[in-house]
């Protein structure tokens, strides 16, 4: 089977597989027989996170197979089916393909891996429309962005709608929308930040709005900068996470190729030297959505790279 072959099984399956479901014991099945094909044998760990290895594999190379409600068929699957390819193509070489459990929702899976490898590599659809906006198939990534997550309450009155003077009113939905607009000019080069859920209290057309609360979530490549945002906005952090710098394994095979950032987490983040690939999405860069694509000639040269970068990394 090729590569899109393999990569349209999965989806076969269901377009939905979530962590610990049996669609997603059902993708590790059909991954699983596709590592023997390959020619590794195949291992569990505690987690469930599925290795096809060869030898003392010291070199892995990876991602997911559970999915979001909307996916579309990349997402994930790709890492693993390009693993096991190259893995393939590399017959006498000792390395792992690997699929994490619970990528997608889970806070078990990849953080519980019990063995660690000297490097990851990890193959991905970008998710974004950076790399079809330059026109260029690949792009090596050279850092996952950290994230904070977190909310801001504004507190008004409820009060009539009708009998309630516009000067007289604490309107506390007026306040969260000038922090919407705050929030959206305090992301300036090298950040993002989005707010992307508001609960409105009472909710009700006739009431003027006595509590919203407002979600905020912000990103950057670089600490320093991930810290100025935060103090910038001005919210209560419930959640962060540090940018992950990543390794140069594809960087050394793709010197030419654009570089960029993961505003995304990945399994990458929790694996020891990751270093990480995107593909182009293709549709505008939707993903989590039936509509994600990446094209097959894309998928040929970035299968090719990884399949050169773990040749480079397991040379004898
Ligand atoms: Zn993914």
């Amino acid at each position: 089977m090729t590569v899109s072959e393999r990569i349209d099984a999965v989806y076969a399956i269901a377009p939905h597989r979530a962590a610990y479901s049996p669609e997603e014991d059902a993708a590790h099945e059909l991954a699983a027989a596709w590592m023997r094909e390959a020619g590794l044998e195949v291992l569990r760990d505690g987690a469930g996170n599925l290795f096809g290895t060869r030898g003392d594999a010291r070199v892995w190379a990876g991602s997911h197979l559970d999915s979001v409600p909307t996916a579309g068929r990349f997402d994930g699957v790709l890492g693993v089916v390009a693993a096991i390819e190259a893995a393939a193509r590399l017959p006498d070489r000792p390395l792992a393909a690997v699929a994490f459990r619970a990528e997608e929702t889970g806070p078990l899976g990849c953080k519980r891996i019990e063995t660690r490898p000297d490097a990851y590599l990890e193959l991905h659809i970008e998710q974004g429309p950076v790399l079809a906006e330059l026109g260029e198939p690949l792009g090596v990534v050279t850092a996952i962005a950290g994230q904070a997550r977190g909310t801001r309450v504004f507190e008004g009155h409820a009060d009539h709608a009708g009998t309630t003077p516009i000067a007289l009113r604490r309107d506390a939905l007026v306040e969260a929308a000038r922090f919407v607009l705050h929030v959206r000019e305090c992301a300036r080069e090298g950040t993002v930040a989005t707010v992307g859920y508001l609960e409105c209290e009472p909710n009700a057309t006739n009431v003027v709005p006595a509590k919203v609360t407002v979600s905020v979530d912000a990103r950057s490549a670089e600490a320093a900068l991930l810290d100025r945002l935060i103090e910038e906005i001005g919210f209560d952090v419930h959640w962060r996470s540090d940018p992950v710098p990543m390794g140069d394994a594809f960087a050394a095979v793709l010197p030419d190729a654009p570089r960029l950032v993961s505003g995304a987490g990945h399994d990458a983040m929790f694996v020891p030297n990751p270093s990480m690939l995107f593909v182009r999405s293709l549709n505008g860069g939707v993903s989590h959505h039936p509509d994600e694509l990446s094209s097959e000639e894309d998928i040929a040269l970035a299968v090719d790279a990884l399949t050169a970068a773990l040749d480079r990394l397991t040379a004898p």
